[in-house]
């Protein structure tokens, strides 16, 4: 470690400063090196010493001890040295000065994390809903302790350090007077109190995983990659705060026959030639069964028709998509004698193939 520079140096005053002259000096270097004014690699360390000396020079009784004794004894007198500030991020150390609290969060009720697990459902589950049965493993509180952490039997001391609060205030000096730091208790991290005898089962966490089945509805209109957030079945939290959610995410078989497209269902009804040609009935399959529509003579591959309400009911609201039949005619890829002796007849009272209005 280089030399320290003399705090009087440091801060460019001369030893006789007065209080006053102590703070000017001070506050022209802080804002001069402060990283959000100076991008200069050095202006950071600068900064701190600057922040050092004026820790010590400001503070008549650390002063004196300076004066007398120079950095070594200065360390030495005031056991841990100057650790004065955090010096995690500078815009901490301004808010500080400017607002006159050093604040750090009580740590109070947290919110457990959700969970997220996927299931699989078939064409029609999703279409009509569904109950699923969903095996998790979640954490809750411990069954011995029932959450305490402490050994049955036995209660949390209160924390000796910050007697029961949690925080720790320490009355600090800066440029404009005195200000408070409150910091979390570093003994029982926030929690006031400090487990004595833990539980065994949970070594004091007061938390286990626990597996649980998990009923869930699966409403009619889902689709695929569609989530269903369970409210408060995530994980449990921590000192009294909620537990978080379940996440169920769906995933949709693909149907044999069907096709969705929003909440139409889509389906391809082949017919062979003769029924193209003559018409014909045909039977339908849909989401409720078969159905018989009515093909015309002379209908064509591409043509639809349109089932009204047979598709697929809205998620969350009244009424359901359409079923959509797209036909397509089927050239019939072997003869028998029979049947190519007739097409042979037929063809000569066909003419050429024209286009159809
Ligand atoms: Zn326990
Ligand atoms: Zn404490």
């Amino acid at each position: 470690m280089p030399a320290k520079r003399d705090y009087y140096e440091v801060l460019g005053i001369p030893k006789n400063a007065t209080d006053e002259e102590i703070k000017r000096a001070f506050r022209k270097l802080a804002f001069k090196y402060h990283p959000d004014h100076n991008r200069d690699d050095t202006a950071g360390e600068k900064f701190k010493e600057a922040n050092e000396a004026y820790e010590v020079l400001s503070d008549p009784d650390k002063r004196v001890a300076y004066d007398r004794f120079g950095h070594g004894d200065t360390e030495g007198l005031f056991g841990r040295g100057f650790e004065g500030f955090n010096f995690g991020g500078f815009g901490d150390i301004f808010d500080t000065f400017f607002g006159g609290v050093a604040s750090t969060a009580h740590r109070g009720p947290q919110r457990g994390a959700d969970l997220s697990y996927n299931t699989i459902i078939t064409f029609e589950e999703a279409a009509f809903g569904c109950k699923r049965e969903i095996d998790i493993l979640r954490t809750g509180n411990c069954s011995l302790c029932q959450g305490t952490g402490c050994k049955p039997g036995t209660k949390p001391n209160r924390c000796p350090s910050c007697n029961g609060s949690g925080q720790v205030h320490r009355v600090q000096q800066s440029i404009f007077g005195h200000f408070t730091n409150i910091a979390t208790c570093s003994q029982c991290h926030g929690e006031g109190r400090i487990i004595t005898e833990p539980c065994p089962r949970c070594r004091g966490t007061g938390k286990e995983k626990h597996e649980c089945r998990i009923s869930v509805r699966i409403p009619a209109g889902v689709n695929n990659g569609t989530q269903i957030r369970l409210s408060g079945e995530g994980h449990a939290g921590d000192r009294g705060g909620s537990p978080g959610d379940l996440y169920i995410s769906l995933t949709v078989k693909q149907h044999e026959a069907f096709t969705r497209d929003g909440d139409d269902t889509l389906y391809e009804l082949p017919i062979n030639f003769a029924q193209a040609a003559l018409g014909a009935e045909v039977d339908v399959p849909t989401l409720d069964g078969k159905i018989t529509i009515k093909v015309s003579a002379g209908s064509q591959t591409g043509q639809v028709f349109r089932l009204k309400n047979k598709g697929i009911p809205h998620l969350h609201r009244r009424g359901r998509g359409d079923q959509l039949v797209t036909l397509n005619v089927v050239t019939p890829d072997s003869l028998t004698k029979k049947q190519r002796q007739l097409f042979e007849e037929l063809a000569k009272t066909l003419g050429p193939a024209e286009k159809y209005s």
